[in-house]
């Protein structure tokens, strides 16, 4: 234990909630496929990054998780790592309808930036990946959905639509990622994020991360996580 609190310290991490698994100093401790290190080592990643040490496991072990660490430590493969596995565990993968894993993001750009970064990983195990966001036909977007999609990866507003055309059901759904929270805030979209996760079954796994904490992001994260472990890098501005 105390070689562990060592070990986050040195690292500049912090976590809070209880029975937090220890963080990890190498992909080989995940248990993942040798499909998916492939994959890992494909796109040059030798090493998790330090949110990643921490975040992984605990994200691998079925928590819900508040992450906070600034831009560009990698917190998108944080949550699309362990989302692939979560996916290849369903029983019943091949049977039902609709996305299994809802990522949702501020702008159409990071939508498209994690669209493309979860593709990479789902690529070897024929997973779809759905991309919905705004400046992009919204009936491609239907066809491609109505098609079949174990992910989508969404701009709030544009999933709204898509779920008011019926374009998708989130009946499947149990893996959620709000990323980049403060700002799809600073934007304006809380009530859109609630209208989705109030369309999301509540045994769910839920993830949120963000740059920055403030309070409204805070009320939010304690409404919709259930014994979130929070997991902080660096120093965090509110
Ligand atoms: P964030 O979401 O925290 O801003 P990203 O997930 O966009 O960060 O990652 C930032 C950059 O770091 C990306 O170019 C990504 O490909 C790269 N990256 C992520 N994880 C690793 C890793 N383990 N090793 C090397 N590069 C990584
Ligand atoms: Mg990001």
């Amino acid at each position: 234990e105390e070689e562990v609190a060592e070990y986050r310290k040195g690292l500049a991490i912090r976590v809070s909630g209880f029975d937090v698994p220890k963080p990890i100093k190498l992909f080989e401790e995940c248990g993942f496929s040798t499909a998916l290190m492939g994959a890992i080592t494909k796109q040059g990643y030798e090493k998790p990054t330090t949110i990643q040490c921490q975040a992984l496991p605990i994200v691998l072990s079925g928590r819900d998780v508040i992450g906070i660490a600034k831009t560009g430590s990698g917190k998108t493969a944080a949550f699309v790592l362990p989302m692939i596995v979560h996916i290849m565990d369903q029983p019943e993968l091949g049977k039902g309808e609709g996305p299994i894993g809802v990522i949702c993001a501020p702008t159409r750009e990071l939508a498209h930036q994690i669209y493309l970064e979860a593709k990479k990983f789902a690529k070897p195990y024929g997973i779809r990946v759905g991309a919905v966001y705004g400046g992009v036909s919204k009936l491609d977007q239907f066809k491609e959905l109505k098609a079949g999609c174990e992910v989508v990866v969404a701009t709030p507003g544009r999933l709204i639509d898509l779920l008011k055309m019926k374009a998708l059901t989130m009946l499947r759904a149990t893996y959620l990622v709000l990323d980049e929270a403060d700002r799809m805030f600073d934007l304006g979209f809380e009530p859109q994020i609630r209208s989705i996760v109030g369309q999301i079954r509540p045994d769910r796994q839920t993830l949120l991360f963000s740059a920055t904490m403030p309070y409204k992001v805070e009320r939010l994260a304690r409404e919709i996580l259930s014994d979130p472990v929070r997991v902080t890098v660096g120093e965090v501005g509110m």
